[in-house]
């Protein structure tokens, strides 16, 4: 894994790079995105939290709120929001990897209808805490619209409105060609206007601020926030780490209870390495379009967009009147190998771009301001999970596919009350310390990896021609969590 700067160059230009939203705080002059101090010696402390995204920082906000006496420390490579936290398509949703379906199947039906409330809730305690605690991030729930683009798409998003019927939790709404093209300018792959379904629970962020600014709400709580700061491994009670801030600083931060929360960069700690498969996704923004294009487009403030293919596409309407746009298609790199040249791919940005603008025409030819991406974690079974061992002190949140962004809230809420020894409706959820199996040795895990990413765009493909539901997305659907 290569670093953005070497010891010497923690250079904020690259932070920039990393994402729009992080060049957006940069160039607003919102926030330098200057790295904070590293630790340069061993320490104590109560908890030590291994990485610093989302997950770390909800983790610690949960602990801090239950016991601000707790000393807790955040240990972070780069600096907090770096990962996918601070790059995401900014979806707060209640979206959760594996379906209802299929949680009803793996756990049963009790268990799927708790999930999906919490993750329902979810949505609105990330709204509350944003509201309480002033941080300004854009914070917008106007709902989903996914667009069902051609009859196999149809298919699709009325099976997905009677699923979620049949558990009575999501408040799915299916909108007609003619309830559609009262207010959106999207274009089926048929040419003809889609059907949608609306899903309420879902609010639009700008993922950077929110972040950024949780960190911020936690360093002025007393929780330490360690930044160029890398682990190199971790057992039951002990961390060792690794100053990047040139000291060249090695040392043991103790710890009575260790949480790690490096999602898609885990397999960099030996101890993760087949616990996570790290995905890419990538997106592009495009310049502030004008009142007229938004009106066409017809997607207000607070909502976010896509459609039902399986190789999945994501946007929204930014607060300055952007399209932030991303999907997946990038290709799995053997041996989990995580680096920044794999956050670029021309080709899945040309991609976006088209498929941007065969949805939205009038995007036009608007111009693309920002490319980037960032990876994600999968778990061998697709079951996102939030779990610790009271035994070693250990625990793990993530495999939250591309739906990290409230669950994350969940998971530090739920790792708050297993650290804490707390049996709470969370503790019993069916996600929580719930073991996947790990991934293949390669190359097994290498060609399974890419044969589901190239399965999905074949599928898509073969839907299209075929007209008909494709027979190889029903095959694949099993591991991807349908
Ligand atoms: C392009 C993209 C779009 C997405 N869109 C959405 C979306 O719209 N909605 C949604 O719900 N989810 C989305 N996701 C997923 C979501 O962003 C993640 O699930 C979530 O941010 C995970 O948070 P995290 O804290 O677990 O991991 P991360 O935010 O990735 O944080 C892990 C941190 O650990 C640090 N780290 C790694 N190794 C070490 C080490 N050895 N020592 C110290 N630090 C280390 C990294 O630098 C990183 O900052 C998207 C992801 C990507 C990449």
């Amino acid at each position: 894994m290569t670093a953005v700067g070497d010891a010497t160059d923690a250079a904020p230009a690259g932070y920039r790079r990393a994402s729009f939203w992080l060049d957006d705080l940069a160039a607003r002059g919102l926030d330098d995105l200057r790295p904070r101090a590293a630790l340069t010696r061993d320490a104590r402390f109560d908890v030590c939290l291994i990485g610093g995204g989302l997950t770390a920082l909800w983790t610690a906000y949960a602990l801090n709120a239950a016991d601000p006496d707790l000393r807790i420390a955040v240990l972070e490579r780069e600096i907090a929001g770096f990962g996918a936290s601070g790059r995401n398509g900014g979806w707060c949703s209640a979206l959760f990897p594996r379906s209802a379906s299929s949680l009803e199947r793996s756990h049963g039906r009790d268990a799927a209808v708790a999930m999906r409330r919490a993750m329902v809730d979810t949505v609105a305690e990330v709204g509350r805490v944003v509201d309480v605690e002033g941080i300004d991030c854009d914070f917008a729930q106007g709902g989903t619209v996914l667009f069902a683009r051609d009859e196999v798409q149809r298919g699709a998003a009325r099976a997905e409105v009677l699923e979620a019927d049949r558990f009575g939790v999501d408040a799915l709404e299916y909108w007609d060609a003619d309830a559609v093209a009262d207010r959106f300018g999207a274009v089926g792959l048929d040419g003809r206007v889609p059907a949608a379904v609306i899903d309420p629970a879902t609010a639009r962020v700008h993922p950077a601020k929110l972040v950024r600014g949780l960190a911020r709400v936690l360093e002025a709580r007393g929780v330490a926030i360690f930044e160029r700061t890398e682990v190199v491994d971790f057992a039951a009670g002990r961390v060792r780490f690794r100053a990047l801030d040139g000291s060249d600083a090695e040392g043991t931060l103790a710890a009575r209870h260790v949480i790690v929360a490096t999602e898609g960069y885990g397999p960099g700690l030996p101890r993760v390495r087949r616990r996570i498969l790290p995905i890419y996704s990538l997106m592009i923004a495009t310049e502030p379009l004008p009142d007229a294009v938004w009106d066409e487009i017809g997607i207000e403030h607070g909502q976010t967009f896509s459609d039902f293919r399986h190789l999945l596409v994501y946007g929204q309407r930014t607060a300055d009147n952007r399209v932030a746009f991303g999907g997946r298609g990038a290709h799995y790199h053997f041996g989990s190998a995580v680096d920044p040249r794999f956050e670029r791919s021309d080709a899945v940005f040309t991609h976006l771009r088209r498929a941007l603008r065969d949805l939205f025409p009038a995007v036009g030819d608007a111009a693309i301001t920002h490319r980037w991406g960032g990876p994600l974690g999968i778990s061998r079974d697709w079951h996102a999970t939030a779990s610790y061992n009271p035994r070693t002190g250990v625990g793990f949140a993530g495999g939250y596919v591309g739906d990290g962004l409230s669950t994350t809230n969940l998971a530090g809420r739920t790792l708050a009350d297993l650290v804490l020894g707390r049996r709470s409706d969370l503790t019993e959820l069916p996600w929580a310390n719930h073991r996947s199996p790990l991934w293949e040795p390669e190359p097994i895990r290498w060609v399974l990896a890419n044969l589901g990413i190239t399965g999905m765009a074949i599928a898509d493909a073969e839907e299209r021609a075929t007209r008909r539901p494709s027979l190889l997305a029903r095959m694949i659907g099993p591991f991807t969590g349908h």
